[in-house]
């Protein structure tokens, strides 16, 4: 869908809606959750290398914190604007709540685009977004966290940035850090291996083998890869992945670590990988191959209703947020596509980020191992939770994953009540 006619926060509200009438909720009960309770906008002004000045849009937009501080990342990206970060902040109200971890939803993002600027440049802009934010965000008001093209050297400016301001060292600002300043290790990697962990559970509850299956992964970033390489290891064959480039293929499935250091840390494009029997495709040939998962990892709005017409794959993991418009997801449900939504195949990364957040605060460090199998306790059970609810009510798991979030955010408001 076009980008102006494509408004992802109406999208979140409409499957909020459905999911309170299903659930038998008078609008009175959710209507709260309509309008973010706080939304920042901040200009971001930075001297450039070459010496001239410019300013930059940046959000940080609060959705609800009834179940505990603000919680989500930090977006920068060309595409950033105010209906993209409320979307994506009222996503992770939900994720959390059915997660069942004790966060809010928040997200924040700078429209920009990292790929021209230097490392000063990025950090003039972080430096400069954190002291813009810094009167809302806090340890136990809102912590953020890595999103697209943020990572952990950016959470260690905010993390400096934010301490310098209050006088003290206060890691459990931000989460996503680098492991030598509180930085939980495991957190890197999170995202993708809770998207490893659902589809195991997928296959588990449709009692398939997951060795052999084949896989599609668009977006090669942080999710992507560590998705690509944990489900290597557990036997599947990724035949294709794409960056902003565009898409490789091959049919006997790549060397997903060869890949990985291929690509590195200065993000080499994908296009330019040398391997035998290595097909060009475009990010939309991707989306239409004929696998058996199809991994989404990159941004909103791909999976269109032109495009699910043609997808061919059994599974749709929604690695990324909202990659799937709501006509789409109808059509992928009338062709018998299981799609596992964002707010559930993409929860590791909060949930590793509340571990990371739980370690500083209380000045301890887990083990990975401790890490890792916590996570999945976390994931597993939302997943059984989602899958009863899609069966007991047939619906889709999109809606029967709103629907566990939904009742449980409603619950607490009814609770504590509307202030004053
Ligand atoms: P990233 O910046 O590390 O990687 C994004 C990847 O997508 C890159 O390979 C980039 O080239 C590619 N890409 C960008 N635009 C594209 C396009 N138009 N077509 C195809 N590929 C494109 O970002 P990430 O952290 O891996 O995040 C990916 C998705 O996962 C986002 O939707 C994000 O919100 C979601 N997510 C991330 C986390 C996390 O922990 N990082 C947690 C939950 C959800």
């Amino acid at each position: 869908m076009p980008k102006e006619e494509y408004n992802p926060y109406q999208e979140l509200l409409y499957t909020l809606d459905e999911a309170g009438q299903k659930l038998g909720l008078t609008k009175d009960d959710y209507k709260i959750l309509e309008k973010p309770e706080r939304e920042l906008k901040v200009s971001i002004p930075i001297e450039k290398d070459d010496g001239k000045v410019e300013v930059f849009d940046g959000y940080r937009v609060q959705h609800c914190n009834s179940r505990g501080p603000y919680k989500g990342g930090v977006r920068y990206h060309p595409d950033v604007d105010i209906d993209e970060i409320r979307a994506l902040a009222g996503w992770m109200t939900l994720k959390c709540s059915l997660v069942d971890i004790p966060y809010g939803g928040a997200k924040g993002g700078i429209k920009c685009d990292p790929s021209e600027l230097s490392q000063t440049e990025l950090k003039k802009i972080t430096r400069r977004y954190t002291t813009m934010i810094e009167p809302i965000i806090g340890i136990d008001k809102d912590i953020p966290a890595p999103d697209v093209n943020t990572n952990a050297q950016i959470m260690s400016w905010i993390y400096d940035t934010y301490s310098m301001i209050k006088g003290h060292n206060i890691p459990g600002i931000v989460t996503g850090k680098p492991h030598i300043i509180e930085g939980c290790l495991a957190r890197q990697g999170a995202t993708g291996r809770g998207v490893m962990i659902t589809i195991l559970n997928l296959y588990k509850k449709l009692k398939k083998d997951l060795k052999g299956a084949t896989v599609a992964i668009q977006g090669f970033g942080n999710v992507g890869q560590v998705a690509a390489q944990l489900l290597k290891e557990k036997g599947c064959k990724v035949v294709a992945v794409s960056d902003v480039s565009g898409g490789i293929y091959k049919e006997d499935g790549f060397d997903v670590l060869d890949l990985k250091n291929f690509v590195g840390s200065e993000r080499k494009r994908l296009l330019e990988y040398e391997d035998t029997n290595v097909k060009h495709i475009s990010n939309s040939e991707l989306l239409k191959l004929d696998v058996d998962i199809l991994i989404p990892a990159a941004l909103e709005n791909q999976i269109t209703e032109k495009v699910a017409k043609e997808i061919k794959a059994k599974y749709v993991i929604e690695a990324a947020n909202g990659p799937t418009t709501r006509k789409a997801d109808e059509i992928l449900e009338s062709k018998g596509i299981v799609v596992i939504p964002d707010i559930l195949a993409n929860a590791g990364g909060v949930i590793v980020s509340y571990f990371e957040w739980v370690q500083n605060k209380e000045s301890v460090r887990w083990e990975d191992s401790r890490t890792n199998r916590r996570l999945k306790k976390l994931l597993t059970k939302a997943f059984d939770q989602v899958w009863l609810k899609y069966e007991e009510q047939k619906v889709s798991l999109r809606m029967a994953a709103y629907m566990v979030a939904l009742q449980r955010i409603v619950e607490t408001k009814k609770i504590r009540g509307i202030f004053p």
